[in-house]
C-alpha cells in the first residue's frame, strides 16, 4: 500500500488539485451543517480545501464550502481551519 499513488483533490477555493494528506477536508454531516473532518473519511459529501490562509480566508468571502457542500458552514470551522495553520 505505500506505494498507492495519493488521490488528488481539488481546492473549493484555488481549484488547485493537490494530494488529500494536504488539504483540509469539510464534510456535511446528517444534521445538513458542515464540519471539519479530521480523519478525512468521515461519509458524507466532502469539499477540500488548502492549508493555506489565503484559500480559507477566500472560501469564506466567497461562500466556497457553502455552495460545494450545499449547507451552511459555521463561522467556527474557518477560525479552527486558521488555528490549524498556526
Ligand atoms: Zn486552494
Amino acid at each position: 500500500m505505500a506505494n498507492k499513488p495519493a488521490k488528488m483533490r481539488m481546492c473549493i477555493s484555488c481549484r488547485a488539485a493537490k494530494p488529500q494528506s494536504e488539504m483540509h477536508r469539510l464534510v456535511r454531516t446528517p444534521e445538513g451543517t458542515a464540519a471539519l473532518d479530521m480523519t478525512g473519511r468521515a461519509d458524507g459529501r466532502g469539499a477540500y480545501l488548502c492549508k493555506a490562509q489565503a484559500c480559507i480566508e477566500r472560501a469564506q468571502l466567497q461562500r466556497r464550502a457553502e455552495r460545494a457542500l450545499s449547507c451552511s458552514v459555521p463561522a467556527e470551522i474557518y477560525t479552527q481551519l486558521g488555528e490549524m495553520n498556526a
